[in-house]
């Protein structure tokens, strides 16, 4: 008869980064207390314009937990990228979760054939090339069967109005795991991406700003659902916060009606995702992407 190994879901004992905490509905917070929750000693990487915040969400949750802190990681400074990964030089690292997207306002209102090109690049470096760079400096530290996630958008995979270059960028993401799995699984380590479906957060609420103060944009995107619903949100309300946040809870609503599981997603439901992908569960998989969406992307509802 044939003998397994039983699988060991928790993490304790396990060292974790998560890259990309703005605030408290950044996916990567959700994330790092998931990880923390199972046992895995976390620490959260941030930019410095974000200090104060995430200063705040360490304090509450190091009363009740000291297993997880912070520390300052901006992607394009390789000071501070060098500093943060040293101190895991004597412990190593199991698990690197990179959480981090950027791109100016022009990337999502302008047509792609008008894009500038230190836009594109400016995009392309911090949320594409940043996972190879922060793959870079922590790989002398990751562990054998470590794990590195990062997150994606299925406007990688078709044209979607109003993520313009980003999805080129998320292609191209997508693509980088594939090669970074590559490289690395003769080392044990494995590499995945999550694609999660539409969830309100900062970077969320900033690209509908970024259309809410370029009527011409909002003029230029093709007639449908997301071009009506833009138009309404900007009438909506004075507060452009409040009219994104209205935007989005439509988008949520649209999404899920259009959803073989008609349920609105949550940053819980990413976080458990990653969970796997941390876990000895996921022990095979690298290079992979997996859609976290309801089934919305694998399924034309009519
Ligand atoms: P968020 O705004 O909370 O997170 C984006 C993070 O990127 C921020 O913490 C920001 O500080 C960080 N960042 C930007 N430039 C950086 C730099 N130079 N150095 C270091 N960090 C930098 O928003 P989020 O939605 O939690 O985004 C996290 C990831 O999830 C992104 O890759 C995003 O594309 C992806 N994602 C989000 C959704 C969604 O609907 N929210 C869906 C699919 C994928």
């Amino acid at each position: 008869m044939m003998t397994t190994t039983p699988m060991n879901h928790s993490l304790a004992g396990k060292t974790a980064v998560v890259l990309g905490v703005a605030d408290r509905e950044s996916l990567a917070w959700s994330i790092a207390r998931t990880l923390q929750q199972q046992g895995a000693q976390v620490k959260v990487g941030y930019q410095q314009k974000f200090f104060s915040r995430v200063r705040k969400l360490l304090e509450e949750t190091q009363i009740t937990d000291p297993q997880i802190n912070g520390q300052k990681c901006d992607v394009l400074n390789p000071d501070e990228l060098a500093l943060f990964f040293q101190p895991y030089d004597s412990q190593g690292l199991d698990i690197l979760v990179h959480a981090i997207a950027y791109g100016p306002p022009a990337v999502f209102t302008e047509l792609p054939s008008d894009i500038h090109s230190s836009d594109f690049s400016e995009t392309l470096e911090i949320s594409t090339h940043s996972l190879a760079k922060v793959v870079h400096y922590a790989r002398p530290y990751l562990k054998p069967w470590a794990s590195v996630i990062t997150l994606t958008f299925q406007a990688s995979q078709r044209a979607l109005p109003m993520y313009g270059m980003m999805g080129v960028a998320k292609a191209a993401l997508e693509s980088l795991v594939r090669y970074l799995a590559l490289e690395l699984g003769k080392d044990r380590i494995r590499v995945n991406a999550i694609s999660a479906g539409p969830i309100e957060t900062l970077a969320s609420l900033s690209e509908v700003i970024a259309f809410q103060r370029s009527p011409e944009a909002i003029k230029k995107l093709p007639d449908g659902l997301l071009k009506s619903l833009m138009e309404k949100s900007s009438l909506k309300e004075t507060d452009e916060f409040q009219s994104a946040k209205f935007y989005w809870e439509k988008i949520q609503d649209e999404f899920a009606k259009r959803s073989p599981i008609p349920e609105k997603l949550v940053a819980e439901d990413i976080a458990q995702s990653v969970l796997f992908f941390s876990s000895e569960s996921s022990r095979k998989i690298t290079g992979q992407v997996l859609n976290v969406d309801c089934g919305f992307s694998s399924c034309q509802l009519f």
